[in-house]
C-alpha cells in the first residue's frame, strides 16, 4: 500500500479549503492508496491559517529546535507533531512500500519548505512529518513521481 497526502487526489484539505487540481493520471491504483492529511490528523481545522516552520526544517521541529507558527502568531508545533505521529502510525499499520507528499508544506514537504516568514520565500528542506517518516526508513516522495506526465 501507498500513502498519498489526501490534498493531491483532490481532497479539500488543504489550509486554505481549496481543492488541488490534480496534475495528471496517477502511476499507481487507487485500490492500493490510503489518502491522509497530517494536518487534520493532527486535529486541525479546515479551512485554518497558514503556517510555518521557523527558524529550521522538519528535522529540527521533531528535535525541538524549531516550531510551527500560524500567520496569527499561534504556536501549532505540538499539533503538527501529533500529525506526524499518526502519520507514523498509518504507515506502520500499512506497511506502506512508499509516501507520495505534496511538496512545500510544513507537514508534507519533502524537497523544499517556505522560510518562516509568510514572505513566500522557500528553502529546501522538510515538513515535519515528511522528516520523521523519512526518519523511520519509509521511502518518501513528492507529487511529481505520484503522475505520470507522460500520459498528460
Ligand atoms: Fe494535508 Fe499535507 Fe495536503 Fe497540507 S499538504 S493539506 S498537510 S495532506
Amino acid at each position: 500500500m501507498y500513502l498519498v497526502s489526501a490534498c493531491l487526489l483532490g481532497l479539500r484539505t488543504r489550509f486554505d479549503g481549496k481543492m488541488l487540481k490534480q496534475s495528471g493520471p496517477l502511476i499507481i491504483p487507487l485500490d492500493k492508496i490510503i489518502p491522509f492529511c497530517p494536518e487534520q490528523l493532527g486535529g486541525l481545522s479546515t479551512p485554518r491559517f497558514p503556517a510555518e516552520i521557523v527558524d529550521g526544517g522538519g528535522e529540527d521541529v521533531l528535535a525541538g529546535r524549531a516550531q510551527i507558527i500560524n500567520s496569527m502568531g499561534e504556536n501549532l508545533t505540538e499539533s503538527f507533531l501529533r500529525g506526524a505521529r499518526e502519520s507514523l502510525y498509518l504507515a506502520r499499520l500499512y506497511n506502506a512500500e512508499g509516501i507520495f507528499l505534496k511538496d512545500g508544506s510544513p507537514s508534507c514537504g519533502s524537497c523544499y519548505i517556505y522560510d518562516g516568514t509568510f514572505s513566500g520565500w522557500q528553502h529546501p528542506g522538510r515538513g515535519v512529518t515528511a522528516a520523521l517518516l523519512n526518519l523511520k526508513g519509509f521511502p518518501v516522495f513528492n507529487e511529481t513521481d505520484l503522475f505520470d506526465r507522460e500520459l498528460t
